[in-house]
């Protein structure tokens, strides 16, 4: 499941927990919000948020330099 990262106040919305304090049940994919969901946190609409890459925490395997 991915990731998607609101780009106004980078809050994650993570499918595995869902966003259960606006009624989206843990298990919900990203495209399967309602298109009148909003950020929980700054009320940005799906428009504004990007999917996230699964990386670990940023760091690039073999980075060392
Ligand atoms: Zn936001």
């Amino acid at each position: 499941m991915k990731k998607y990262r609101c780009v106004v106040c980078d809050y994650i919305y993570d499918p595995a927990l869902g966003d259960p304090d606006n009624g989206i049940v843990a298990g919900t994919e990203f495209e399967d919000l309602p298109d009148d969901w909003l950020c929980p946190v700054c009320f940005a609409d799906k428009d504004d948020f990007e999917p996230v890459e699964d990386c670990d925490k940023g760091s690039v395997k073999g980075g060392r330099q």
